[in-house]
């Protein structure tokens, strides 16, 4: 079966190449899909044209808009299983985080759904009885959503549901690596009715395939999630016909540790900070800034049981972390730590390629801890995404905020102390979209999600999230219309 999807029909791509899918746990083979060319996409970018033009669905009732997609979650409940293993084999990861996935997945689709269906609009007070004035929310028009291979079907979640609960048609580019469950995606879309040309799937490399998602005039609104120098491109090529853009981009996340946090706590989720999914999380805690009294201490602690991860394939039960996603992203990965090394850091676990037949086919590469980092080496301002910590150490909640600050990006981060004045004044003062207190990486679709700084703008998830896919239209009405005679 065919795998681009295009004004409701599933087809191959026009020059008819392919791509092998391989799983980066052991190589083996996952599927082999259609490979878009930039041709398909404008084919793609014409269909969502004409479904926002002429077809129902900018127009439907927003209540309906929002049960379709409350229609969409129970879908995805229903196919979970099957969604997890695909995300699994695409990405690596572990079975049960890509079953927590499905779950958040759904859970966006509800919240949207729902969003969708209270969207009202307001009266606006005019002070003239004869004139009343409102102001109505509309679509923004054909979406170009562009995602990345770390959490693949959550990110396309994050912008398909805000995008259709708004009205939008839209051209889908998942990242080439992992296309298969936004391919399920689609087929969940079409048989929860949504009408042909609203959603187009098109699979295949960013510079062909996705190339004309930021320059083509057709396209009104470009949602990126990725890399923060393939975000500029998309910045610069949007630029000529004025498109709405929403980046999601990278981030280097500062987790500050006072000497005074619950110790257990704060060695726990340093952990978890930065070596969920190998660190391949945008907002992962890779920069650790820990009080110079206690790191010691803490340091000692957190290097013992980083040593003891297990690694493993997405299937191990035991298995405590994953491959990383490709053999080019763990050369980089690699570089990134030889280099830290050459600028001086410290090297307390990991940094080379664990051995033994289970890791010899896939790309795995073991959590890493460099110690004594300061904030003027590229290994600390520069994002791995990897499992690479870097160890900074601080005096004082001034030097801390400054310390975490000290960097282009500004996605999210974490203070861990038991003075609760004390996170809260810092937690004010960090220039993050996402401030954690006490913990590290739980979201909500009800909160905003997003970056300050070079780390993106605008927003996905909450109110906010949905406002990106909306233009508010100001309707005047004069209901007793005569002649000024200004000009008369
Ligand atoms: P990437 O920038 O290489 O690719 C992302 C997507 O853009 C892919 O679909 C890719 O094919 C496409 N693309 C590449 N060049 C393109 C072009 N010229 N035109 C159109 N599309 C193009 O990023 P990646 O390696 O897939 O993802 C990792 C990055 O994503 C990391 O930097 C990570 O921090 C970031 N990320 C951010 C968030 C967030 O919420 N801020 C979430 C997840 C990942």
């Amino acid at each position: 079966m065919p795998d681009l999807f295009i004004d409701g029909t599933w087809r191959s791509a026009l020059d008819e190449r392919t791509r092998e899918i391989r799983c980066p746990a052991d190589g083996s083979l996952v599927g082999v899909v259609d490979e878009a060319g930039g041709k398909d996409t404008v084919e793609a970018i014409a269909a969502a044209r004409r479904a926002f033009d002429e077809g129902p669905w900018p127009t439907t009732p927003a209540a309906d808009r929002g049960d379709l997609l409350l229609r969409v979650a129970d879908l995805l409940l229903r196919d979970k299983d099957a969604l997890a293993r695909a995300e699994s084999l695409d990405t690596g990861k572990r079975l049960v985080e890509s079953e927590y996935d499905i779950d958040d997945i759904a859970n966006c689709f509800r919240y949207f759904g729902r969003a969708a269906a209270a969207e009202t609009g307001r009266v606006v007070e005019t002070g003239t009885a004869s004139v009343d004035s409102r102001v109505v929310y509309e679509p923004v028009g054909v979406c170009a959503l562009i995602t990345p291979w770390n959490y693949p079907l959550l990110q396309t979640a994050w912008k398909v549901a805000p995008a259709l609960a708004a009205g939008n048609t839209f051209v889908l580019k998942p990242s080439e690596l992992t296309p298969h469950t936004a391919i399920h995606l689609m087929r969940l879309l079409e048989e929860a009715g949504l009408p042909p040309g609203v959603a187009n799937l098109v699979l295949g490399a960013g510079p062909e395939a996705g190339a004309p998602l930021g320059d083509h005039p057709d396209v009104d609104l470009v949602s990126f999630t990725g890399g923060l120098q393939t975000g500029r491109r998309l910045m610069a090529a949007a630029a000529g016909t004025v498109k709405k853009v929403a980046l999601e981009l990278g981030g280097k996340n500062p987790n500050i540790v006072f000497a005074d946090a619950d110790f257990e706590t704060a060695v726990d989720l340093a952990l978890t900070a930065v070596f969920l999914h190998s660190g391949q999380v945008c907002s992962s805690g890779a920069r650790l800034l820990v009080e110079d009294s206690l790191h010691d201490r803490f340091v000692d602690e957190l290097v013992r049981r980083a040593s003891r991860i297990r690694l493993g394939g997405p299937f191990d039960e035991r298995a405590q972390s994953g491959p990383l996603v490709s053999a080019a992203h763990r050369a980089k990965v690699e570089a990134y730590v030889a280099k830290g090394l050459a600028e001086g850091a410290v090297l307390r676990c990991g940094g080379a390629r664990p051995s033994g037949p289970e890791f010899e086919a896939g790309f795995y590469y073991p959590p890493t801890v460099l110690d004594e980092c300061s904030s003027d080496m590229s290994v600390v301002q520069d994002e791995s995404f990897g499992p690479v910590l870097t160890v900074e150490r601080f005096s004082g909640e001034a030097e801390a905020v400054r310390l975490a600050n000290d960097t282009i990006y500004g996605l999210a981060g974490a203070v861990f102390t038991t003075d609760e004045a004390k996170a809260q004044r810092v937690a004010a003062r960090l220039r993050l979209g996402t401030v954690w207190i006490n913990d590290y990486h739980p979201y909500v679709p009800q909160a905003e999600w997003g970056g300050f700084k070079q780390s993106g703008f605008g927003r996905e998830l909450g109110p906010s999230g949905l406002a990106e896919y909306r233009e508010a239209k100001h309707i005047w009405r004069n209901t007793n219309p005569s002649p000024q005679g200004w000009f008369a």
